[in-house]
């Protein structure tokens, strides 16, 4: 009776079983990745990770808007230069979702400097210095909260299943 219960529950209500992989982090390819031409590589990493993609986009963010992005940030002396560089040319923000994709998604980006960056990190196999470290990625799952509702609107996330998911999930 209880596990019938609970399956017509899970049927109905499959988001609060699955609430812990519906974790969702804020991934952001910045000017200098998306000129070089690596949203490909970096998406395909996420994707083959498991992680799902529940949004994404290509466009030129206005300097509120990364100053905003930013503002944690607004004391440190290359604030000014980090808001005017992000926004001087496109980038390519996402909403990735799966369990502990914030924690994860930060072990993948490597370290904020790209030289302390391992090999097999993004950072660490795609650039040099730390002002164009290519990608941006949450902090934390209250962060990413709060980037996501500040570079997309509700309903440019896509409510999907992975097809794969038994594949990837226990
Ligand atoms: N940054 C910089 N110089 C610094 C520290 C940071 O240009 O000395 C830039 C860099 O692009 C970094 C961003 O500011 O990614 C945000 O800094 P944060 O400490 O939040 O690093 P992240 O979370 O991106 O690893
Ligand atoms: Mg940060």
């Amino acid at each position: 009776m209880i596990i019938s219960v609970l399956a017509v529950f899970a049927y109905f209500y499959p988001d609060k079983i699955m609430a812990k992989n519906a974790e969702r982090s804020f991934i952001m390819v910045k000017p200098d990745g998306v000129q070089r031409g690596l949203i490909s590589d970096i998406m395909k990493r996420f994707e083959q990770k498991g992680f799902k993609l529940v949004a994404a986009k290509i466009m030129k963010a206005d300097n509120e808007l990364v100053k905003q992005h930013y503002i944690d940030l607004k004391d440190k002396p290359f604030y000014p230069g980090l808001c005017s560089f992000i926004s001087s040319a496109p980038v390519f923000p996402m909403v990735w979702e799966g369990l502990n994709v914030v924690k994860t998604g930060r072990d993948m980006l490597g370290e904020t400097d790209p030289a302390k960056s391992k090999p097999g990190t993004i950072r660490g196999d795609y650039c040099i210095q730390i002002g164009r470290n290519i990608i941006h990625g949450s902090d934390s799952v209250e962060t990413a909260k709060k980037e996501i509702a500040l570079w997309f609107k509700e309903e440019e996330l896509v409510d999907w299943k992975l097809s794969g998911y038994e594949n990837i999930y226990e």
